[in-house]
């Protein structure tokens, strides 16, 4: 009997995550290795095709199908032409036209999205969205992503740059965002810019070797470092603004928060809610109730988000 799996891969700037899923939901193969050095567009292609290839002969029965690829990858990705306009974390600083790279290999179905797009449609399909019609996905991690989905659908904007909550401005004063921009919410609050803000104020540790990173933060602000704590409540309350503007915008019911920043960190959670309730028009948040909740899928949450699309368009074929 024929048998439809889907290859699933997750391009980030440190790592990829590779996944074949069956038709019944089932994981039986995922694989996580570190994105090359030096990403070439090509080299990236060459190297999932290869890593998809390969499980899929070894693992699913004879008379399997791959039925589609779905990838997400941090960027500013045009979804019906298959282009990544803009990669920074990848340094893809020019339009890649990926769909068309793995129709050079593969000859079936490849979809490409936005990896927070992706993890908003994982977390409305399988996560802490469920049955909600107007949301969104926010990760705080090295940089700030948000994924959009309004009116039961997900939305891309007119050429898919839709939800760059990351890059809307100003503040803070003078600082250069990857983007090409200066002061952008992602520059001042995200989990780089946590690190980038306390290296200047802890001039004085970096000169003795030691190596500030976010977590460094976080726990000299736990030890009760004023200048530490600061920083943070800083990068918190521009990350409430944030989302109170995108609140009292849109008018969601359900704010997903995920990211490497904000997990195992609850407080955190708490004190952006606080900030969000305060800020936000007062209906937004008092006749319309407004869950702010931790993303369930963790780092597969593209993965699962790119699965649900594939199913989807596979259905849409079908009628
Ligand atoms: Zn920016």
């Amino acid at each position: 009997m024929e048998k439809d799996f889907y290859g699933l891969v997750d391009i980030g700037g440190t790592k990829i995550l590779a996944a074949l899923i069956d038709g019944s939901r089932n994981m039986i193969f995922r694989h996580r290795q570190p994105t090359p050095a030096i990403p070439e567009p090509e080299r990236v292609v060459e190297n999932i095709t290869g890593v998809i290839g390969e499980a899929f002969s070894k693992i699913c029965p004879s008379g399997s199908v791959l039925a589609g690829l779905g990838i997400c990858i941090a960027g500013l990705v045009d979804y019906d032409r298959g282009i990544v306009h803009q990669s920074p974390n990848l340094g893809w600083n020019r339009p890649v036209p990926l769909r068309s790279l793995f129709g050079e290999k593969l000859a079936l179905p490849v979809f490409i999205e936005n990896d927070a797009n992706a993890a908003m449609l994982g977390e409305v399909h399988y996560g802490a969205a469920r049955g909600h019609q107007n949301a969104a996905y926010i990760t705080i991690s090295t940089g700030i992503g948000c994924g959009l989905y309004l009116n039961g659908k997900l939305y891309r904007g007119a050429a898919g740059f839709a939800g760059e909550l990351g890059h809307i401005k100003a503040f803070g004063k003078n600082r250069r965002c990857k983007c090409g921009g200066t002061d952008c919410l992602e520059a001042w609050a995200s989990g780089n810019a946590i690190a980038c803000s306390a290296r200047l104020l802890f001039a004085h540790q970096v000169e003795q070797g030691i190596e500030i990173n976010t977590a460094w933060v976080f726990d000299q602000a736990e030890a009760g470092s004023p200048p530490a704590k600061n920083i943070i409540d800083r990068a918190l309350e521009d990350i409430s603004t944030g989302l109170a503007n995108l609140v009292t915008l849109l008018n969601p019911t359900c704010l997903v928060i995920g990211g490497g920043v904000v997990n195992e960190r609850p407080a955190i959670l708490a004190q952006i809610r606080e900030g969000v309730f305060q800020l936000a028009t007062r209906p937004s948040v008092q006749v319309t109730t407004l869950k702010i909740e931790p993303a369930r899928l963790g780092s597969e949450a593209g993965i699962w988000g790119m699965y649900a699309l594939l199913r989807e368009r596979q259905e849409d074929k079908k009628e």
